[in-house]
Parts: structure tokens; sequence; C-alpha cells
């Protein structure tokens, strides 16, 4: 079971990750929304559902992409002072942007990580 999950042909995790790649036979189907996976690899039938990537994260890349961004309009603001509303058309699809392409890596590196190591919630066969 270990070694008939590595085959040929399954894309690297960073290579998953930023292509939406599905981690089994590396067809690009693992998304169906924006940030959505879909339940199902449409190529191979990998249950996409079976992972659980949970909240994380949205959490990390909420801290990461807020103290970049703000960091940015400080700049921008001590470089050329411009008005408030320019810092708003400029700010705010820039962090959606970041935050929705951000998202979608993150979550497909994890999904492709928890596949790679078969990461799962433990069991009573893992006590043993
Ligand atoms: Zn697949």
């Amino acid at each position: 079971m270990v070694e008939s999950q590595i085959k040929e042909g399954q894309p690297g995790i960073a290579k998953a990750a930023l292509f939406g790649l599905c981690p089994q036979c590396g067809a690009k189907t693992l998304f169906a929304g924006i940030a959505r996976f879909s339940d199902r690899c449409g190529n191979c039938g990998l249950d996409y559902s079976a992972f659980n990537v949970g909240d994380g994260p949205a959490a990390l890349l909420t801290m990461l992409i807020g103290a970049f961004i703000i960091l940015l309009a400080i700049a921008t603001d001590i470089a050329g002072r411009p008005p408030f509303w320019v810092h708003v058309i400029i700010w705010v699809p820039v962090t959606a942007a970041l935050t929705l392409v951000s998202l979608r890596v993150a979550k497909s590196a994890l999904l492709a990580a928890e596949y790679r190591n078969r990461a799962r919630e433990a069991g009573r066969s893992d006590l043993l």
C-alpha cells in the first residue's frame, strides 16, 4: 500500500499546489470553485472530501497578508501622500485577490501533503 500510492506521473506538492492538480493522477481537477475543492477527481476518482485541510491556511494567511498589505499601504502613504480613496481602490482588490490566490495554493499544498503522507484522523487501530 505504501509503495503502491507513490507512482509515476504524480505531481510534486509544489506543482500540485500552484496549478490545482490532483495529487494522485496530476489532472487539473482539484477545484470546483475559486477556492472550493471538488468532491472527487474527475480523472482518477480520488475522493477529495476524505481530506480535511481545516481552517489552518485561512488563519495563517489572514495574518501574513494583513501584515504585508499594511506595510505596502504605509509605504505608499509615505511615498506619495495619496488621498484616502486611492488606498481604498488599491488595497481592497489587492487584498481580495491575494487572499483568494494564496488560499487556493495553501489549501492544495495541504491536501497534496496529506495525500503524500497519508495523514488522517487517528483511530483505534493506531493505538496498537
Ligand atoms: Zn486524479
